[in-house]
């Protein structure tokens, strides 16, 4: 990578999740990037998490794609884009407008997303363009509309600091938002009466600020919130005034919620009766309650009337608008708002504007388009299921792996191999995804290119540039306005940079607008692209503007609906069967994509596992880090089990991240069904059912190695780290002969010397190449899972003078601490040193901790873990003394 220009510190935003951080970056003069949190950005102010701070670690050009390509061939910019133009002609002219699609991102800026959405709808004339961003908040966007007329956030991030009721909704907040959870969490230390209320069926880690959870069936959500309504009707909680005034439809609603009275509501969701009274006094009493939810509300087949049934209660209390109150979805992609206001989802026309004869008139005549699409297009499921069908010839993926992210994952590798003519553009040379196509494009990547995100409170910042382009790599918008050209709309299409197009965004939020519109952005008129500092919407000169504030919503007469919601029946295990949840870890980011690259990242979690509670794994003779096979009707995965009582019984979770780049088999989305909420289309994907058994595997092994190795064996999980790669392995079969299995999979000079150590009772077997004192390969092999420390062992690749018996000992010296399994990321601070901080320095707190080891000084996203360590840890210690 090349820094552009002189080295000066740049201000951008991090391109992982919704919360939106500003950073810092500087080039420095070795070519590698500083980051930082910027201290100035609303919302931050300065923090960074894990993912962000590790930044600078994953911008090398390693695997990325670096030229066009036309099947395995490098081609030029002007050959491909002829193709790709020509080939999207030929299926439009032979079999109409419907017959091609664009799949999105919430990683494209704004800018992209424009230029993609304004070719599809109106010059294309299909809305089939579509984006990873249902798969994220698809559910919120139709409740939204449905309760306020319009796709509104209500509320900004400062209101879960001046709450004194904070209500999380499926989300684990501390790693899927975490500097918002920083932020919450620093609030609630500072006010010690701020209530916090988790609902989740996990124990997740944001449990650690928790004052009550509730661990709801999947999809109790609805008989949760429903009753609330009830309740908040009986006891008088109502802001009679506001209803009148401001909604409608509250009498339908409130109806359907008298059938939900307390004992009925635990009898659906399996919460205790009195944890819920207890939820439904605090909500009910307090005031500024804010209520915030995400995928585990969104990624449901009643979605949207989950997210209608929290809105009711809000809108019943009149807690909306007015600081300290309100719900608030919080996005999982970094730009999904910015997607939503360019109308980047099928069922969306274009700056929150729908398909209606009037919007369709008027977008055509700002655009000058004579073929503006009159209808939505398919939504990511059904597009998938078009493509599988033989109906779209050709489809253009930007940003984003839906062969891993979607659910029926492998029924979508199969659509993909059923398409005519698939593009790719990505910035990586190797995805799942992009190993069907036809054609792969090569993008700019984040710190290369240049334009705005929109994060979850509704603030516009810009994504700067501070690298050069490598290679042949374009910025998205500059591709698609080249295909929009040779398709012949070159007048439409005259973009000179991103700064052109987010005029002409700023001026089709607010053609014909009048204040009839949730998203205008006519304050940014005319701005100077270059200096626009983080803007909220509705761009008002007061830096905190709230929506709703005064009463008014987006419908014909002004008015919120209610919307009365019928709660379906939750989720319950099944005898045999298991729920699996699906979700983050705190370190990766999708399909790793980006955060696979960064050894830091990697050493949190390095393999794909499934949580399972300890009765669950007893019952199965699962044993602790054993593999386990999950599997259904639609595939089988396999896992390393973690066996903890923070998963509730019948119950699994399984992370999303793990491809077929970085693991044997573990792509865990080809498990979930391709169910999806009737309103937003948003599939269900924490809710598959599925079979766990012991994976009966023979011989496990872990090994290091300064190479990415070509692996054969019947289980693998790879991931990188400092000096080279670190890896999970497993063997249904013992090699025959190892030494050809060694040189086969780490291609091994023929010559090469391997040294090896037989424990031929246990049954182990270790094996160490190296030369000149440099590790070149040790794997480790047990019939029970390896017990050698990773920490230690990704050590030996960056030392010196090391000699073979060192290696094979497979533990380090007396004189060497084994740290344990890293908890803080930033500072590679393992377990074992968090507790010899506490049972040797008496550390009891987790400040304390972090003054002895460092541990959660930084970015402090492992401090709800040091907490767990240390609870844990004092309970036992308590225990030996009495
Ligand atoms: S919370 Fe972390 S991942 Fe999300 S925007 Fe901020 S730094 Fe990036």
């Amino acid at each position: 990578m090349t820094a552009l220009g002189s080295a000066k510190t740049v201000k951008t935003t991090c391109p992982y999740c919704g919360v939106g951080c500003g950073v810092l970056a500087t080039p420095r003069a070795d070519g590698t990037v500083a980051i930082a949190g910027d201290p100035d950005h609303p919302a931050n102010f300065g923090r960074l998490c894990s993912k962000g701070s590790a930044l600078g670690e994953t911008l090398s050009l390693e695997g990325r794609l670096l030229h066009p390509e036309i099947g395995n061939r490098r081609s030029s910019w002007g050959e491909v884009l002829d193709l790709v133009a020509a080939r999207f002609r030929e299926a439009i002219e032979q079999y109409g407008p419907d017959s091609v699609a664009i799949y999105g991102s919430g990683q494209l800026l704004t800018e992209d997303y424009y230029v993609a959405n304004k070719l599809m709808k109106g010059f294309v004339g299909s809305a089939n363009i579509d984006t990873n961003s249902r798969l994220c908040m698809a559910s919120s966007v139709a409740g939204h509309k449905r309760a306020f007329g319009s796709d509104t956030v209500p509320g900004n991030y400062e209101d879960l600091e001046l709450a004194d009721l904070v209500v999380l909704v499926g989300s684990n907040l501390a790693w899927c938002h975490p500097v918002l959870y920083q932020r919450l969490a620093a609030a609630k230390a500072e006010r010690p009466d701020m209530r916090v209320v988790l609902i989740d069926p996990r124990r997740s880690s944001t449990a650690d600020i928790a004052d009550l959870h509730l661990p709801l069936r999947s999809d109790g959500d609805s008989a949760l919130f429903v009753g609330l309504l009830g309740h908040l009707a009986r006891y008088g909680q109502v802001d009679a005034n506001f209803v009148a005034q401001h909604t409608s439809g509250a009498e339908a609603a409130l109806l359907l919620a008298e059938d939900w009275p307390l004992d009925r509501v635990a009898e659906a969701t399996g919460a205790a009766a009195a944890d819920i009274a207890t939820f439904y006094d605090w909500f009910a009493k307090t005031e500024r309650t804010v209520t915030v939810y995400s995928q585990g509300v969104n990624q449901s087949a009643s979605g949207t009337d989950k997210v209608n049934a929290i809105i009711n209660c809000h809108l019943l209390t009149g807690r909306i608008g007015r600081k300290g109150m309100g719900p608030f979805s919080v996005t999982g992609q970094p730009n999904a708002m910015g997607g939503r206001e360019v109308g980047g989802l099928a069922n969306m026309l274009a700056a929150h504007m729908d398909f209606t004869p009037e919007a369709i008139d008027r977008v055509g005549r700002f655009w000058q388009a004579p073929n503006v699409a009159t209808k939505p297009g398919l939504k990511a499921v059904d597009l998938f299921s078009a493509m599988a069908r033989g109906d779209i010839k050709a489809v253009w993926i930007m940003a984003t792996n839906p062969v891993d992210s979607m659910p029926d994952a492998d029924a979508v590798r199969a659509a993909f191999e059923a398409c005519p003519f698939v593009v790719v553009s990505d910035m990586n040379a190797k995805t799942d995804t992009g190993h069907h196509a036809h054609v792969r494009l090569p993008a700019a990547g984040w710190g290369e290119k240049e334009g705005s995100v929109t994060n979850s409170e509704r603030r516009i910042s810009r994504q700067r540039p501070f690298l050069a382009l490598p290679g042949k790599a374009r910025p998205d918008w500059w591709i698609i306005s080249e295909v929009a050209r040779r398709l012949g709309h070159s007048a439409a299409f005259p973009y000179r940079t991103p700064g052109d197009i987010f005029a002409e965004h700023v001026a089709l939020s607010s053609f014909e607008n009048d204040g009839t519109r949730d998203f205008d952005l006519a304050g940014l008129s005319g701005a100077d692209y270059a200096a626009i500092q983080p803007t909220q919407w509705p761009v008002r000169t007061k830096p905190s503007a709230r929506m709703f504030g005064d009463g008014r919503f987006f419908t014909p007469d002004q008015k919120a609906r209610f919307v009365p919601v019928v709660p379906p029946p939750p989720i319950r295990p099944a005898p045999g069967s298991f729920v699996l949840n699906t979700g983050r870890v705190r370190d990766h980011w999708h399909t790793m994509t980006r955060t696979g690259k960064a050894a830091r990242l990697s050493a949190h979690y390095a393999e794909p596992f499934l949580e399972i509670h300890p009765a669950d794994a007893e019952r199965l003779n699962i044993r602790r880090a054993t593999l386990v096979r999950v599997s259904n009707a639609r595939a089988s995965v396999t896992l390393r089990a973690v066996v903890t009582d923070r998963q509730p019984q019948g119950q699994v979770f399984a992370p999303m991240h793990w491809t077929d780049q970085f693991a044997s088999n573990g792509r865990i989305d080809s498990l979930v069904a391709a169910k999806t909420d009737p309103v937003s289309g948003q599939p269900a994907l924490k809710m598959a059912r599925v079979h766990v058994e012991p994976a009966g595997t023979r011989l496990f092994g872990f090994f290091v190695a300064t190479q990415s190795p070509a692996l054969t064996s019947d289980y693998w999980a790879i991931a990188p780290v400092n000096g080279g790669t670190r890896g999970e392995l497993a063997w249904f079969n013992e090699p025959e002969d190892w030494i050809a299995w060694l040189k086969e999979n780490f291609h091994l000079p023929a010559n090469a010397s391997i040294k090896t150590f037989n424990d031929d009772r246990a049954g182990r077997r270790n094996f160490a190449v190296l030369e000149d004192g440099r590790l070149i390969l040790a794997l480790y092999t047990s019939p029970d899972p390896v017990i050698v420390s990773r920490q230690w062992a990704t050590t030996l690749l960056t030392k010196t003078n090391l000699s073979a018996s060192v290696v094979l000992a497979g533990r380090p010296g007396a004189d060497t601490p084994d740290p344990g399994a890293t908890v803080c990321s930033c500072f590679s601070v393992g377990i074992n040193t968090i507790t010899a901080a506490i049972a040797k320095d008496g550390c009891d707190t987790v400040e304390a901790i972090g003054h002895c080891t460092k541990a959660g000084t930084n970015c402090g996203s492992c401090r709800p873990e040091i907490r767990r360590i240390l609870a844990s840890a004092m309970a036992s210690l308590s225990q030996t003394r009495s």
